[in-house]
Protein backbone atom coordinates (compact mmCIF):
# COMPACT_ATOMS: atom_id res chain seq x y z
CA UNK A 1 0.00 0.00 0.00
CA UNK A 2 1.11 3.47 -1.08
CA UNK A 3 1.62 5.93 1.58
CA UNK A 4 -0.49 8.30 -0.29
CA UNK A 5 -3.84 5.96 -1.47
CA UNK A 6 -6.20 7.14 0.89
CA UNK A 7 -9.14 4.50 2.12
CA UNK A 8 -12.51 5.16 2.54
CA UNK A 9 -15.27 3.51 4.70
CA UNK A 10 -17.52 3.17 1.86
CA UNK A 11 -20.96 4.68 4.08
CA UNK A 12 -18.94 7.42 4.52
CA UNK A 13 -20.02 11.03 2.86
CA UNK A 14 -16.34 11.51 1.94
CA UNK A 15 -16.26 8.10 -0.31
CA UNK A 16 -19.89 8.94 -1.77
CA UNK A 17 -17.98 12.28 -3.12
CA UNK A 18 -15.19 10.21 -3.79
CA UNK A 19 -14.39 9.90 -7.66
CA UNK A 20 -13.23 6.30 -6.66
CA UNK A 21 -17.51 5.69 -5.61
CA UNK A 22 -18.21 7.27 -8.79
CA UNK A 23 -16.56 5.14 -11.02
CA UNK A 24 -17.49 1.98 -8.86
CA UNK A 25 -21.33 2.98 -9.61
CA UNK A 26 -20.62 3.23 -13.56
CA UNK A 27 -18.79 -0.02 -13.45
CA UNK A 28 -21.47 -1.44 -11.65
CA UNK A 29 -24.65 -0.24 -13.70
CA UNK A 30 -25.03 -2.98 -16.63
CA UNK A 31 -24.96 -5.32 -13.84
CA UNK A 32 -27.64 -3.77 -12.09
CA UNK A 33 -30.11 -3.12 -14.79
CA UNK A 34 -29.30 -7.39 -15.21
CA UNK A 35 -29.89 -8.20 -11.76
CA UNK A 36 -33.01 -5.75 -10.94
CA UNK A 37 -30.83 -3.75 -8.71
CA UNK A 38 -32.82 -0.58 -9.96
CA UNK A 39 -36.32 -0.42 -8.46
CA UNK A 40 -39.56 2.41 -8.78
CA UNK A 41 -40.79 4.27 -6.04
CA UNK A 42 -44.35 6.25 -5.87
CA UNK A 43 -44.75 9.53 -4.96
CA UNK A 44 -48.56 9.93 -4.79
CA UNK A 45 -49.92 13.22 -6.42
CA UNK A 46 -53.20 14.59 -5.01
CA UNK A 47 -55.94 16.67 -6.12
CA UNK A 48 -57.11 19.57 -3.77
CA UNK A 49 -59.70 21.86 -4.99
CA UNK A 50 -62.16 19.30 -4.79
CA UNK A 51 -64.57 18.71 -2.22
CA UNK A 52 -62.05 15.70 -0.94
CA UNK A 53 -58.46 15.63 -0.89
CA UNK A 54 -58.14 12.63 -3.51
CA UNK A 55 -55.47 10.64 -5.47
CA UNK A 56 -54.81 12.07 -8.89
CA UNK A 57 -51.80 10.55 -10.17
CA UNK A 58 -48.05 9.33 -9.20
CA UNK A 59 -44.62 10.15 -9.88
CA UNK A 60 -42.05 7.61 -10.64
CA UNK A 61 -38.88 8.14 -8.70
CA UNK A 62 -36.51 5.24 -9.47
CA UNK A 63 -33.79 4.06 -6.45
CA UNK A 64 -30.83 2.31 -7.07
CA UNK A 65 -30.61 -0.78 -4.02
CA UNK A 66 -27.07 -1.67 -4.32
CA UNK A 67 -26.11 -5.38 -2.59
CA UNK A 68 -23.09 -3.49 -1.12
CA UNK A 69 -23.52 -0.41 -1.07
CA UNK A 70 -26.73 -0.22 -0.11
CA UNK A 71 -29.55 2.34 -0.65
CA UNK A 72 -28.31 4.91 -3.41
CA UNK A 73 -30.27 8.05 -4.09
CA UNK A 74 -30.98 9.31 -7.60
CA UNK A 75 -28.87 12.63 -6.86
CA UNK A 76 -26.07 10.16 -6.55
CA UNK A 77 -26.06 8.57 -9.78
CA UNK A 78 -28.38 10.31 -12.45
CA UNK A 79 -25.92 13.01 -13.15
CA UNK A 80 -23.51 10.46 -13.36
CA UNK A 81 -25.42 8.53 -16.28
CA UNK A 82 -26.07 11.35 -18.01
CA UNK A 83 -22.82 11.96 -18.67
CA UNK A 84 -22.03 8.58 -20.31
CA UNK A 85 -25.16 8.08 -21.88
CA UNK A 86 -26.34 4.96 -19.25
CA UNK A 87 -29.30 7.38 -18.40
CA UNK A 88 -30.82 6.13 -21.83
CA UNK A 89 -31.05 2.91 -20.65
CA UNK A 90 -31.93 3.64 -17.12
CA UNK A 91 -34.79 5.42 -18.12
CA UNK A 92 -35.79 2.55 -20.46
CA UNK A 93 -36.17 0.61 -17.76
CA UNK A 94 -37.82 2.81 -14.93
CA UNK A 95 -40.47 3.76 -17.77
CA UNK A 96 -41.04 -0.07 -18.88
CA UNK A 97 -41.44 -1.01 -15.07
CA UNK A 98 -43.41 1.81 -14.68
CA UNK A 99 -45.84 0.94 -17.09
CA UNK A 100 -45.84 -2.46 -16.50
CA UNK A 101 -47.04 -1.54 -12.55
CA UNK A 102 -50.06 0.45 -14.06
CA UNK A 103 -50.91 -2.27 -16.11
CA UNK A 104 -50.86 -4.35 -13.11
CA UNK A 105 -52.94 -1.83 -10.69
CA UNK A 106 -55.65 -1.50 -13.06
CA UNK A 107 -56.36 -5.51 -13.41
CA UNK A 108 -56.12 -5.77 -9.26
CA UNK A 109 -58.15 -2.73 -8.58
CA UNK A 110 -59.71 -1.78 -11.56
CA UNK A 111 -58.02 1.90 -11.64
CA UNK A 112 -55.83 3.10 -14.40
CA UNK A 113 -53.78 5.69 -12.35
CA UNK A 114 -52.02 8.34 -14.24
CA UNK A 115 -48.25 8.39 -13.46
CA UNK A 116 -45.58 10.48 -14.36
CA UNK A 117 -42.25 9.06 -15.31
CA UNK A 118 -39.14 10.84 -15.69
CA UNK A 119 -37.35 12.02 -19.10
CA UNK A 120 -33.56 13.29 -18.88
CA UNK A 121 -32.86 16.04 -21.23
CA UNK A 122 -30.31 13.52 -22.97
CA UNK A 123 -33.56 11.01 -23.55
CA UNK A 124 -35.25 13.74 -25.41
CA UNK A 125 -32.32 13.94 -28.22
CA UNK A 126 -32.74 10.11 -28.87
CA UNK A 127 -34.33 10.25 -32.78
CA UNK A 128 -36.10 6.39 -31.21
CA UNK A 129 -37.62 8.52 -28.39
CA UNK A 130 -41.07 8.45 -29.57
CA UNK A 131 -41.50 4.83 -30.45
CA UNK A 132 -39.85 4.21 -27.12
CA UNK A 133 -42.51 5.24 -25.15
CA UNK A 134 -44.96 5.28 -27.65
CA UNK A 135 -44.26 0.93 -28.14
CA UNK A 136 -43.53 0.93 -24.14
CA UNK A 137 -47.05 2.15 -23.89
CA UNK A 138 -48.40 0.20 -25.84
CA UNK A 139 -46.69 -3.00 -24.72
CA UNK A 140 -48.85 -2.96 -21.84
CA UNK A 141 -52.18 -1.40 -22.54
CA UNK A 142 -51.38 1.84 -21.52
CA UNK A 143 -53.66 4.99 -23.18
CA UNK A 144 -51.08 7.62 -23.92
CA UNK A 145 -53.32 10.85 -22.08
CA UNK A 146 -52.17 8.58 -18.85
CA UNK A 147 -48.51 8.64 -19.63
CA UNK A 148 -46.88 12.18 -18.64
CA UNK A 149 -43.09 13.33 -19.19
CA UNK A 150 -41.68 15.30 -17.03
CA UNK A 151 -38.87 17.35 -18.73
CA UNK A 152 -37.17 20.16 -16.85
CA UNK A 153 -36.41 23.24 -18.71
CA UNK A 154 -33.31 23.83 -18.56
CA UNK A 155 -30.21 22.65 -21.12
CA UNK A 156 -32.67 22.89 -24.17
CA UNK A 157 -31.79 26.90 -24.99
CA UNK A 158 -29.85 26.13 -28.47
CA UNK A 159 -31.78 22.91 -29.29
CA UNK A 160 -35.02 24.43 -29.21
CA UNK A 161 -36.30 23.70 -32.10
CA UNK A 162 -35.78 20.09 -32.33
CA UNK A 163 -37.49 19.46 -28.48
CA UNK A 164 -40.47 21.41 -29.86
CA UNK A 165 -41.14 18.87 -32.78
CA UNK A 166 -40.37 15.82 -29.96
CA UNK A 167 -42.48 17.22 -27.85
CA UNK A 168 -45.42 18.06 -30.38
CA UNK A 169 -45.07 14.33 -31.56
CA UNK A 170 -45.34 13.21 -28.14
CA UNK A 171 -48.54 15.15 -27.79
CA UNK A 172 -50.44 14.67 -30.91
CA UNK A 173 -49.87 10.63 -30.05
CA UNK A 174 -52.06 11.59 -26.78
CA UNK A 175 -49.16 11.83 -24.27
CA UNK A 176 -48.67 14.49 -21.78
CA UNK A 177 -45.66 16.92 -21.13
CA UNK A 178 -45.25 17.93 -18.01
CA UNK A 179 -42.55 20.55 -17.14
CA UNK A 180 -40.60 20.02 -13.84
CA UNK A 181 -39.15 21.71 -11.40
CA UNK A 182 -40.33 25.04 -12.63
CA UNK A 183 -38.80 28.17 -11.93
CA UNK A 184 -35.38 26.84 -11.23
CA UNK A 185 -33.92 26.94 -14.88
CA UNK A 186 -32.13 29.88 -16.75
CA UNK A 187 -34.34 30.23 -19.15
CA UNK A 188 -38.35 29.77 -17.52
CA UNK A 189 -40.20 32.59 -19.37
CA UNK A 190 -38.73 31.39 -22.60
CA UNK A 191 -39.65 27.71 -21.76
CA UNK A 192 -43.23 29.10 -21.21
CA UNK A 193 -43.08 30.66 -24.51
CA UNK A 194 -41.65 28.23 -26.74
CA UNK A 195 -42.73 24.77 -25.20
CA UNK A 196 -46.33 23.46 -25.97
CA UNK A 197 -47.04 21.38 -22.76
CA UNK A 198 -49.88 20.56 -20.16
CA UNK A 199 -48.83 20.58 -16.81
CA UNK A 200 -46.81 22.86 -14.83
CA UNK A 201 -44.84 22.26 -11.70
CA UNK A 202 -43.29 24.90 -9.44
CA UNK A 203 -39.79 23.86 -8.73
CA UNK A 204 -39.84 23.10 -4.64
CA UNK A 205 -37.54 25.61 -3.89
CA UNK A 206 -40.15 28.20 -3.86
CA UNK A 207 -42.53 25.83 -1.74
CA UNK A 208 -39.97 26.24 0.74
CA UNK A 209 -39.58 29.86 1.26
CA UNK A 210 -42.70 30.78 0.31
CA UNK A 211 -43.25 31.87 4.38
CA UNK A 212 -39.85 33.29 4.16
CA UNK A 213 -40.00 36.81 1.79
CA UNK A 214 -42.70 38.23 0.52
CA UNK A 215 -41.31 37.82 -2.91
CA UNK A 216 -41.54 34.22 -3.08
CA UNK A 217 -44.92 34.26 -1.89
CA UNK A 218 -45.94 36.56 -4.64
CA UNK A 219 -44.00 34.87 -7.20
CA UNK A 220 -45.84 31.71 -6.39
CA UNK A 221 -49.15 33.66 -7.21
CA UNK A 222 -47.79 34.87 -10.05
CA UNK A 223 -47.03 31.13 -11.28
CA UNK A 224 -50.42 30.20 -10.58
CA UNK A 225 -51.96 32.87 -13.29
CA UNK A 226 -49.76 32.15 -15.75
CA UNK A 227 -51.10 28.69 -15.15
CA UNK A 228 -54.44 29.61 -15.24
CA UNK A 229 -53.84 32.07 -18.37
CA UNK A 230 -52.18 29.13 -19.90
CA UNK A 231 -54.74 26.66 -19.48
CA UNK A 232 -52.65 24.10 -17.46
CA UNK A 233 -52.76 22.45 -14.95
CA UNK A 234 -50.39 23.53 -11.31
CA UNK A 235 -48.39 21.21 -9.47
CA UNK A 236 -46.43 22.37 -6.13
CA UNK A 237 -43.76 19.66 -4.77
CA UNK A 238 -42.01 19.22 -1.66
CA UNK A 239 -45.06 20.62 -0.10
CA UNK A 240 -44.42 19.26 3.76
CA UNK A 241 -46.47 21.81 6.37
CA UNK A 242 -49.90 21.93 6.43
CA UNK A 243 -49.85 26.23 5.79
CA UNK A 244 -48.02 25.82 2.61
CA UNK A 245 -50.99 23.62 1.87
CA UNK A 246 -53.71 25.57 2.62
CA UNK A 247 -51.82 28.82 1.04
CA UNK A 248 -51.69 26.46 -2.31
CA UNK A 249 -55.05 25.30 -2.14
CA UNK A 250 -55.88 29.42 -1.48
CA UNK A 251 -54.03 30.37 -4.97
CA UNK A 252 -55.64 27.90 -6.71
CA UNK A 253 -52.79 25.11 -6.99
CA UNK A 254 -54.71 22.33 -8.32
CA UNK A 255 -52.28 18.97 -7.28
CA UNK A 256 -50.11 18.75 -4.69
CA UNK A 257 -47.28 16.14 -3.98
CA UNK A 258 -44.94 16.19 -1.14
CA UNK A 259 -44.28 14.61 2.01
CA UNK A 260 -46.80 15.94 3.96
CA UNK A 261 -49.00 13.57 1.81
CA UNK A 262 -46.27 11.01 1.64
CA UNK A 263 -42.79 10.44 0.82
CA UNK A 264 -42.12 8.09 -2.60
CA UNK A 265 -42.70 4.38 -1.36
CA UNK A 266 -42.41 0.99 -2.90
CA UNK A 267 -45.17 -0.45 -5.35
CA UNK A 268 -46.50 -2.49 -2.76
CA UNK A 269 -46.66 0.40 -0.20
CA UNK A 270 -48.49 2.55 -2.98
CA UNK A 271 -51.02 0.14 -3.31
CA UNK A 272 -52.11 1.36 0.50
CA UNK A 273 -53.24 4.54 -1.38
CA UNK A 274 -55.81 3.15 -3.41
CA UNK A 275 -59.36 3.94 -1.90
CA UNK A 276 -57.53 6.03 0.36
CA UNK A 277 -59.01 9.30 2.02
CA UNK A 278 -56.54 11.97 2.54
CA UNK A 279 -56.82 15.03 5.11
P1 LIG B 1 -37.69 15.50 -9.33
O1 LIG B 1 -38.17 14.85 -10.58
O2 LIG B 1 -37.91 16.95 -9.20
O3 LIG B 1 -38.41 14.67 -8.16
C1 LIG B 1 -38.81 15.23 -6.94
C2 LIG B 1 -37.82 14.95 -5.84
O4 LIG B 1 -38.24 15.63 -4.66
C3 LIG B 1 -37.70 13.48 -5.43
O5 LIG B 1 -36.36 13.25 -5.03
C4 LIG B 1 -38.64 13.41 -4.23
O6 LIG B 1 -38.33 12.33 -3.36
C5 LIG B 1 -38.36 14.74 -3.58
N1 LIG B 1 -39.46 15.20 -2.74
C6 LIG B 1 -40.79 15.02 -2.92
N2 LIG B 1 -41.51 15.61 -1.95
C7 LIG B 1 -40.62 16.20 -1.11
C8 LIG B 1 -40.75 17.00 0.11
O7 LIG B 1 -41.84 17.27 0.60
N3 LIG B 1 -39.59 17.43 0.66
C9 LIG B 1 -38.36 17.16 0.13
N4 LIG B 1 -37.27 17.64 0.75
N5 LIG B 1 -38.21 16.41 -1.01
C10 LIG B 1 -39.32 15.95 -1.61
P2 LIG B 1 -35.56 11.97 -5.53
O8 LIG B 1 -36.48 10.80 -5.64
O9 LIG B 1 -34.34 11.87 -4.69
O10 LIG B 1 -35.15 12.37 -7.02
C11 LIG B 1 -34.29 13.43 -7.27
C12 LIG B 1 -34.25 13.76 -8.75
O11 LIG B 1 -33.65 12.68 -9.47
C13 LIG B 1 -35.63 13.93 -9.37
O12 LIG B 1 -36.12 15.22 -9.12
C14 LIG B 1 -35.29 13.71 -10.84
O13 LIG B 1 -34.75 14.87 -11.40
C15 LIG B 1 -34.23 12.64 -10.75
N6 LIG B 1 -34.85 11.32 -10.99
C16 LIG B 1 -35.46 10.48 -10.12
N7 LIG B 1 -35.87 9.34 -10.74
C17 LIG B 1 -35.53 9.48 -12.05
C18 LIG B 1 -35.67 8.65 -13.21
O14 LIG B 1 -36.23 7.54 -13.21
N8 LIG B 1 -35.16 9.15 -14.38
C19 LIG B 1 -34.55 10.37 -14.45
N9 LIG B 1 -34.07 10.77 -15.64
N10 LIG B 1 -34.40 11.17 -13.39
C20 LIG B 1 -34.89 10.74 -12.20
MG1 LIG C 1 -39.85 14.86 -11.62
MG1 LIG D 1 -39.05 18.41 -9.56
MG1 LIG E 1 -35.35 17.57 -10.54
Amino acid sequence: RSANTKFYNIYSEDYQKNQLFKERLNYDFLKAIENHEFCVYFQPKISIQGDNYKLSSAEALVRWIHPELGFISPGMFIPLFEENGNIKILDQYVWRETARKMREWYLKYNIMLPVSINVSRIDMFDPKIVDIITSIAKENEIDPKDLYLEITESGYNNETSQIIGIIDELRSKGFKIEIDDFGSGYSSLNTLATLSFDVLKLDMKFVKDMFKNDKTLKMVGIVSDIAKYLNVKLIAEGVEEKNQLEKLKELKYDIIQGYYFSKPVSSTEFEKFFGKEFK
